[in-house]
């Protein structure tokens, strides 16, 4: 599962750090950021979730 962050949307807001630290850092530019390309199968659980939650919809995931 690849995933990305559009820093055009994200408000940075930080649920998806929150969520899943391992996956997402939250920064002051430009906001949330991915940590990884590829997220590990054990944090996929966890990314989905972040997606899920994330008010902006700025998080892509690609199976
Ligand atoms: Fe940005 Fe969405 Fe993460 Fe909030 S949850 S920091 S809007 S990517």
């Amino acid at each position: 599962m690849r995933v990305k962050v559009d820093y055009e949307i994200c408000q940075g807001c930080g649920i998806c750090e929150t969520i899943a630290p391992l996956v997402f850092r939250l920064q002051s530019e430009p906001y949330a950021v991915a940590l990884v390309k590829v997220v590990p199968p054990d944090q996929e659980s966890s990314a989905r979730e972040a997606t899920d939650a994330c008010p902006e919809q700025a998080i892509l995931l690609n199976d």
